[in-house]
């Protein structure tokens, strides 16, 4: 059992490095879900994102950390908001950074 990180360009690729290692397919739609947002709207915004993920390789492998992060030019505060809230159900790091980068919360 060991911990390894992957970083993937392409939904694609990251799908296939996931399926490689063996990820519970529950989990590993769900990772590949959440993070495709994020991804398409950090390109349709003109960043090159890149698909990041930690993992414990074992049988089944467990996802610990998945993440996008950028090449180059980090998103400015106001798109990085946008990025964050992408998911339909943005997590609690998500939602963290969004308010990081200037997002105000609305009250309930
Ligand atoms: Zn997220």
């Amino acid at each position: 059992m060991s911990v390894c990180t992957i970083r993937e360009n392409s939904y694609e690729d990251f799908e296939s490095t996931l399926t490689r290692l063996n990820v519970d397919g529950r989990s590993r739609n769900m990772y590949l879900r959440h993070e495709r947002a994020h991804f398409e709207k950090a390109k349709e915004l003109g960043y090159t994102p890149q698909y990041v993920a930690k993992l414990i390789v074992d049988n089944p492998s467990i996802i610990i950390l998945a993440a996008v992060d950028f090449i180059g030019r980090e998103p400015t505060p106001s798109d990085m908001v946008k990025i964050c809230l992408a998911p339909r159900r943005p997590s609690k790091e998500d939602l963290e950074l969004a308010v990081k980068n200037g997002w105000k919360r609305s009250k309930r």
